[in-house]
């Protein structure tokens, strides 16, 4: 018997206690970001204390899901065996519109029509029962 043409299995998040609230609200398809209820910053991935003023008061609350394009690259080479098949793939950091900055990937999309300033709109894949990971594809919004 031969493994050789079963797939590598991807990586999957394990939530922690930071994690946690972010995780529960894209298996419900909700992005969750962190606000500082002192000075009204938004940040993710979530933290104990603001990157702005330090202030340990921060709430979770659900993003509008827009944002644009701020950066990517397409990845050629193959770290983990999991994502293989998908070679060549994006890598994209989004910038919400709430303003922090998200690390996803794009879809319904052709890695060669992707542009630094691209509207796009929050799209959950779930990958398992207890995982859904928010991806992002073009808006016209
Ligand atoms: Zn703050």
């Amino acid at each position: 018997m031969t493994t050789e043409n079963v797939p590598a299995p991807k990586p999957v998040p394990v939530p922690d206690e930071l994690s946690k609230p972010f995780f529960e609200g894209a298996r419900e398809h909700r992005l969750m970001i962190q606000r500082c209820n002192q000075c009204h910053m938004f940040q993710v991935p979530g933290r104990f204390v603001c990157d702005e003023c330090l202030g340990d008061d921060l709430a979770w609350v659900e993003a509008s899901g827009r944002g644009t394009v701020f950066s990517f690259v397409i990845m050629h080479q193959r770290y983990n065996p999991g994502f293989a098949a998908e070679i060549p793939y994006n890598i994209a950091t989004v910038e919400l519109k709430e303003g922090p900055r998200l690390l996803t990937n794009l879809i319904n999309i052709a890695n060669d029509d992707i542009r630094v300033g691209l509207p796009v709109k929050v799209s959950f894949e779930d990958i398992s029962q207890d995982i859904s990971l928010p991806k992002f594809e073009p808006s016209s919004e």
